[in-house]
């Protein structure tokens, strides 16, 4: 099934409203005619700046997390519905940083992916295991159990993304090597396939991970990997768009 390759840059919490626009700006240019989907993913402040740039180019528009509510008392929250009206057409959810300093669970990033589903956004569902239970040799068994649980039937498979994040490439400069890297997509896409049958060979699935122009190549040359969410990288345009433009480049 042909997959749509999908760049993604998550900026985490750098950048406001005027650098969003500064780095836009400068990115567009270098990323017109990409090859693949591209998308940039700011921080919330930055979303309506950022929207106002991109409405008309074929650059999308994502948040770094929501809540699974439509509207109410939550006190600092953000709900698909505003992301939307805002012009989000992605959502992250589940990222590791999130798990970890917020304490995120699976089953809050099932909650939010149906919730943003509803709305017509597609979450990307980030999925991943840390140093030690990949040295301790857990790292499948750990992803699977996300999988299982971030993921039910109601789930459409049609409007969701899955990005493999292994927490000890992030941010660390360590890559996955593309055949670590493929391994466990792989076993993702058996899984999407046991959940959802043939409509799982199209879900794409991303690699996060110090992803850079230097490596991303090897990346995407593997079977399973559908394209990168990039978190550093992401942040300089001419890094980030050597990256969208790999193909054209390499
Ligand atoms: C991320 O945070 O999603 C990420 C992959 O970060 P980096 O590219 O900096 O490792």
């Amino acid at each position: 099934m042909e997959r749509t390759p999908l760049i993604a840059g998550n900026w985490k919490m750098h950048k406001t409203a005027a650098g969003a626009v500064a780095l836009l700006g400068e990115l567009l240019p270098k990323v017109a005619g990409a090859a693949c989907e591209v998308l940039v993913c700011p921080p919330f402040t930055a979303l309506a700046p950022a929207a106002d740039i991109l409405g008309g180019t074929s650059v999308a528009l994502g948040a770094q997390d929501c809540f699974w509510e439509r509207r109410g008392a939550y006190t600092g929250e953000i709900s698909p519905v505003m992301l939307k009206e805002i012009g989000c057409d992605y959502c992250i959810v589940g990222h590791s940083e999130r798990r970890q300093y917020f304490g995120e669970t699976d089953d809050a990033v099932r909650r939010k992916a149906l919730a943003l589903q509803a709305e017509g956004l597609v979450p990307i569902v980030c999925v991943g295991e840390t140093k030690e239970q990949r040295e301790s040799g857990r790292a499948f068994e750990i992803i699977d159990k996300q999988l299982r649980e971030c993921f039910n039937t109601s789930v459409d498979p049609r409007a969701v993304v899955v990005a493999y994040e292994p927490v000890w490439a992030i941010g660390t400069g360590l890559t996955a090597t593309s055949e670590q890297a493929q391994e466990v997509h792989g076993l993702i896409r058996r899984r999407l396939g046991e959940l959802f049958g043939a409509a799982g060979q199209g879900v794409r699935i991303l690699y996060g991970g110090s992803v850079t122009p230097d490596n991303v190549a090897g990346l995407m040359a593997e079977p399973d990997i559908d394209g990168a969410l990039v978190g550093g990288a992401s942040l300089k345009a001419d890094s980030f768009a050597a990256i969208v433009n790999y193909r054209r480049l390499g």
